[in-house]
């Protein structure tokens, strides 16, 4: 059978390119080399309890008509509610010498920012005003430096570094800075339009998704990777799967990532030697009470404990004096058995972690340990300390993200090349998701459904009769 479009990887984008395919009667097919769908942003269960892989907060929470995420569910046709949303109470970006909280609503951020640094107070109001107006590009951006952007525009280098850390981390694939196109969109994300929680975590939105992916007509087809991309000269015409059969259509998007899709056209990628992947490391804590009983009452607390920012690579396995830790309990109406985690992401060098993977099960599972209790001592210098509380603990490295999504390295934000048009240089083959240029949950949805309206749906109506 020949398809309209194969999609690969059935993460957030490709589960929104799917739903939207078959929505306007595409014969779609989602190809998925694990047995679990949402990616990066998957779920498991251990010793009796229930884990998100990757949610921390949903971005663009807001009700309003124009958010990203309204509009996202509209393309989607799945109402709001399906998704359960509880706001954030509060979150935190904290140094050992300033704090500044933030809410839902972007005033907290200004007087906070404008109470810890004064003198910059009517250039911060310019640049919060400036990004509000602003509306991204259509047609792709070079690349722009935040850092120099910011710099440029308010002076102050410790005030671009408490921007910068809570954008780098829920975004960059960078060292201490981040596109400036990719800056304002995560401002606008989390600041503006404000963060919620699923109650239920991030198997309510991957339902709501799949529910929606079933009654369109797409066929999810997990346990089935694809080894090859078919290519007819500079068209892509189909797949190969992991089992040597193949299946042909007139599109096929990707979203293994950039190097990634070029490897599985059998082109080399080309490693900028200058450039060091970023991954993370990722420690869940079920404790014996709720974080916010300990004092510890922020939704999400970015923090950093060095004079500058460190988000970058450390020659240690972690770099544990930056980083970022996640409390569901403090989002409005969550479930009992979230209430009690508390999550901790840190910066982790994945060569460290492949050189300690090849040293056997035992150093690799001592390391993990190690290297969460760094991480914990480190933050107890800052927020209340939960270790003692800690019942259960589950970390995963580098290895595990690049076992269960592919993304070399354990890349979670990819490569630095975007490509806003999804364009690789093949005909009928697009990439979708994070390396398309749109980040996070709401990005990578969004990224799935502009892919498929911009490139199959109106393809199709141009070569209409
Ligand atoms: C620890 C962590 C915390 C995060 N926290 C947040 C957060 O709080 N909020 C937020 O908005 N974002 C968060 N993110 C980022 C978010 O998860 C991603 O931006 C988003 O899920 C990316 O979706 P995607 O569809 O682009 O790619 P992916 O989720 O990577 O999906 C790609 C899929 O393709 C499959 N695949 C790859 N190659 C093949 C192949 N050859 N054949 C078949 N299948 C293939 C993979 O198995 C995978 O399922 C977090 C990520 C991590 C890792």
């Amino acid at each position: 059978m020949r398809y309209d479009a194969l999609v690969i990887g059935a993460g957030l984008s490709g589960l929104a390119a799917g739903i939207r395919l078959g929505m306007y009667g595409k014969q779609a097919l989602l190809l998925e080399r694990h047995a679990l769908w949402g990616g990066l942003n998957s779920f498991y269960r251990l010793r009796g309890r229930r884990h998100d892989v990757g949610l921390h907060a949903l971005t663009n929470a807001t009700s309003a008509r124009t958010g990203v995420l309204s509009r996202v569910l509209r393309q989607l046709r799945i109402p709001r509610e399906a998704l359960q949303l509880g706001p954030q109470l509060r979150s935190v970006i904290r140094f050992s010498d300033l704090e500044v909280w933030f809410s839902n609503d972007p005033a907290l951020l200004e007087s906070e920012l404008a109470a810890a640094f004064p003198a910059r107070r009517d250039a911060l109001a310019t640049l919060s005003a400036e990004i509000a107006n602003w509306v991204p590009e259509a047609r792709p951006m070079p690349f722009a430096s935040a850092r120099a952007e910011l710099l440029r525009r308010l002076g102050d280098e410790r005030l671009v570094d408490v921007l910068l850390l809570p954008t780098c981390y829920y975004g960059s694939p960078l060292e201490n800075d981040i596109d400036w196109t990719q800056f304002r969109i995560l401002y606008q994300s989390l600041f503006l339009e404000g963060i919620a929680r699923p109650r239920g975590g991030i198997r309510t939105l991957l339902t709501a998704l799949k529910t929606r992916l079933e009654a369109c007509g797409t066929e999810l087809r997990t346990n089935c990777g694809v080894e090859r991309i078919l290519l007819d000269g500079a068209r892509a015409v189909g797949v190969r799967l992991d089992d040597g059969s193949e299946l042909f259509a007139d599109h096929v998007l990707s979203s293994a990532g950039l190097d990634e899709t070029l490897a599985l056209c059998g082109r080399k990628p080309e490693p900028d030697p200058a450039r060091r992947d970023l991954s993370f490391l990722e420690s869940i804590h079920a404790l014996d009470c709720t974080p916010a009983a300990l004092g510890l009452d922020a939704a999400v607390a970015f923090y950093c404990l060095a004079d500058r920012l460190c988000y970058a690579q450390n020659e240690a396995p972690t770099e544990p004096r930056c980083g970022v830790l996640s409390c569901p309990g403090n989002y409005a109406d969550q479930e009992p058995e979230a209430a009690v985690l508390v999550r901790q992401t840190v910066i982790a060098n994945p060569q460290r972690w492949r050189e300690l993977v090849a040293r056997g099960d035992e150093e690799y599972r001592a390391a993990k340990l190690e290297h969460s209790a760094r991480a914990a001592a480190a933050a107890a210098s800052l927020f209340p300390d939960w270790r003692a509380h800690t019942l259960d603990l589950d970390v995963f490295t580098p290895r595990t993200i690049e076992h269960y999504t592919g993304h070399v390295n354990g890349r979670v934000y990819g490569s630095p090349d975007k490509r806003q048009d999804g364009d690789i240089g093949f005909e009928g083959l697009r990439l979708i998701g994070t390396d398309q240029g749109y980040l996070g949950i709401v990005g990578a949805m969004m990224s799935g459904i502009g892919i498929v309206n911009r490139h199959v749906l109106a393809a199709a109506a141009e070569s209409a009769p």
